[in-house]
């Protein structure tokens, strides 16, 4: 019998990042997946970051993650979002060619040594009351192993929908997952049906890019691995268009034939990302709506329309697509459609994202109720690290709030749960202005490191970066400027004004770092992501102090354990809700508490009230 110390079940983004994560950090590792030539399918649009996903995808790079490695190397246009606000909400996105995106993934999955690939279907877990000991698979084979990382994407009782017609499957052309999805039901887990939704694929060849605008890319594009220099790919543009009345005429008139608003849907799909049809009746005062042609591919005649996600049946896609400006013609070669599927509550599981009723099982991506390659490959990275170091007997890794948006998302998930498909946006990390995609490898690259699943190639080249920051502080920091020199690049402070650090300079509203540079010429010789670095640093220095002290307060909390065992309901004065919320999550520490919804400072003050009586009654009898 073959035997691993990881199984990854699943090879979409949190598979593959779990497989690569757990081999990092030495474990032998398999990854089973349904088809070994659809590892790292993209399902939906062929597109890496964006707001808020950016950063995570900085954040899954610092740790020496796959995915910002493979989009820079699929990347076919390259575009920095929100370039007009401040550095800590933009966010890196390229649009990628989906072959070269799943080449890459493969290719980077190969060089580990410690790793198989297993094409099959898991059908089944070996389990003890207390562990998983090993993975069945549809043909009878049973593969042992310490621990197990679930990664299952949407294929878990998947029903997809066009109109009414329905069929059972994990995203077109493949078959859904019965079997295990009905094994984890009788495992008594807390489930629930999300859907979400693709548009049709158009073809390329039939669209009159003549009437259409034309966005290129950025001149100097933004990639997301520390690591890469240039995009490889040639680069692109994407056609825009946009939706009319007439469109929104069909898709009204059709309403009742739409999977999603005919009633045969009972999931419940991202309002943030809604479909033709949510659009037309959410927003009815809107005549228009924006969509993106977003080519699939260099040799590729399939083009994404991003904007027009729908579940209506083929023939009126055909019929609203073509009353689109560009589209007259248009030939559609695969129908939009909606996907409904099982997850699990995320509150079933500890921030390690390993269940709290079964050692050794690790739950990541959409099965945990997220939404978007992104926060699946995240949460895959932390489940493989972790899987990886469950089966070393190690201590696992826990990723705070204040750390990095990977932590605000399993933070949020762990202790609230979720309602609808969750993704990520920068509102929803309070240290944002610290937790930039520019300084991702400064906060996380470290702790990749002594969690051992940092290569020493990118350690080095995480050093020499380091240094040269050092150094650049140290000189912006020294070095000072009266109104005479700041008047000679233009940055006008009052003949009286006093002298102040350049790193001050650099922080005043308005102010590049091309003017600075003409003051300062080891900021000129230094690197763009080191000059971005110090450049977002000064500029949000007045509200660092306060942040540093919000965060250091967080992690004081973090550091109160709370026994797993601890009898809430001894706990005089909680609220019965509040008593089986966090009987519930069963926190591990004062600050996941603090953060379940509906606690109150009074009710935290009970907890941390209970533990200290009880830690100082068995100090006392020790
Ligand atoms: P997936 O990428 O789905 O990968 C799951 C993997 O598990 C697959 O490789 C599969 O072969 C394997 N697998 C499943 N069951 C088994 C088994 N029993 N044994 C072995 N292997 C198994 N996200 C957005 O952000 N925006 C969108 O607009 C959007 N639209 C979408 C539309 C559709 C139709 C679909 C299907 C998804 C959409 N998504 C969208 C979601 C996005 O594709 C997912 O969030 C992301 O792919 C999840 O990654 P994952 O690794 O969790 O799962």
């Amino acid at each position: 019998m073959k035997h691993f110390d990881v199984i990854v079940i699943g090879g979409g983004h949190a598979g593959s990042e779990a497989a690569a994560a757990s081999a990092r950090v030495g474990a032998k590792t398999a990854l089973v997946t349904l088809k070994a030539d659809g590892i790292g399918q993209m399902s939906c649009n062929p597109a890496i970051g964006g707001l808020g996903k950016g950063h995570l995808v900085r954040e899954i790079d610092a740790l020496d993650g796959l995915m910002g490695l493979a989009a820079d190397q699929a990347g076919i246009q390259f575009r920095l979002l929100n370039r007009s606000k401040g550095p800590a909400v933009q966010g890196p996105r390229a649009q990628a060619d989906r072959k070269l995106y799943r080449g890459a993934i493969q290719h980077l999955l190969g060089k580990f040594g410690n790793l198989s690939i297993i094409e099959g279907e898991a059908v089944d877990f070996v389990t003890t009351a207390q562990d998983v000991q090993g993975v069945v698979l549809s043909d009878g084979t049973t593969i042992t192993c310490r621990a197990v990382v679930l990664t299952a994407g949407t294929f878990l009782n998947g029903v997809m929908h066009i109109g009414s017609e329905r069929r059972n499957g994990g995203r077109v052309g493949d078959q859904s997952s019965a079997r295990l999805g009905a094994r984890l039901r009788d495992m008594g887990l807390r489930t629930g049906r999300l859907k979400t939704g693709t548009p049709p694929r158009l073809d390329g060849r039939t669209i009159d890019w003549s009437r259409l605008e034309m966005q290129d890319g950025d001149a100097s594009p933004s990639l997301f691995s520390f690591l890469s220099r240039s995009p490889t790919a040639r680069q692109i543009a994407c056609g825009i268009t946009h939706t009319n009345t007439q469109t929104h005429d069909i898709v009204l008139e059709n309403l009742s034939k739409s999977s999603m608003y005919g009633g045969h849907i009972e999931g419940v799909g991202p309002r943030y990302c809604p479909s033709i049809e949510d659009k037309v009746v959410r927003f009815g005062d809107k005549s228009s709506h924006q969509v993106f042609l977003e080519p699939e591919g260099l040799d590729d005649s399939t083009v994404y329309p991003n904007g027009i996600s729908t579940s209506l049946p083929a023939s009126v896609q055909k019929k609203f697509v073509r009353a689109i400006v560009g589209l007259e013609a248009v030939e559609i070669t695969q129908p939009g459609y909606a996907i409904e599927y099982d997850f699990f509550d995320p509150r079933c599981l500890s921030h390690s994202l390993q269940l709290l009723d079964m050692d050794g099982l690790f739950f990541a991506g959409q099965i945990n109720g997220t939404t978007g390659y992104e926060e699946a490959a995240a949460q895959g990275l932390v489940a493989g690290v972790n899987a990886a170091l469950y089966a070393a007997d190690r201590d696992l890794a826990v990723l705070s709030r204040s750390e990095c948006y990977i932590g605000v998302m399993i933070d949020d998930l762990v202790t609230r749960g979720v309602t609808e498909p969750y993704r990520m946006f920068t509102s929803r990390a309070e240290f944002r202005l610290t937790l930039r995609a520019d300084n991702a490898d400064i906060r996380l690259t470290d702790m990749g490191s002594k969690l051992g699943c940092i290569s020493d190639s990118r350690m080095r080249a995480f050093e020499e970066k380091r240094i040269s920051l050092v150094a650049l502080r140290d000189v912006l920091g020294r070095v000072s400027v009266g109104p005479k020199e700041l008047e000679s690049i233009a940055v006008f402070v009052g003949p009286g004004a006093p002298r102040r650090s350049i790193f001050t300079v650099l922080g005043m509203p308005g102010v590049t770092v091309e003017q600075v540079s003409k003051l300062c010429p080891e900021l000129a010789a230094a690197s763009v992501p080191v000059q971005n670095v110090v450049a977002a640093d000064a500029l949000y220095a007045p509200f660092a102090e306060r942040q540093f002290a919000e965060a250091k307060l967080l992690k004081r909390d973090e550091a109160i354990r709370i026994p797993p065992d601890l009898k809430y309901t001894e706990i005089v004065g909680l609220s019965a809700e509040l008593r089986s919320k966090l009987m519930n999550v069963r926190p591990a520490n004062i600050a996941q508490a603090a953060s379940i919804e509906g606690m109150t400072p009074a009710a935290t003050v009970l907890i941390l009230g209970y533990i200290k009586r009880r830690f100082d009654t068995k100090a006392r009898s020790a």
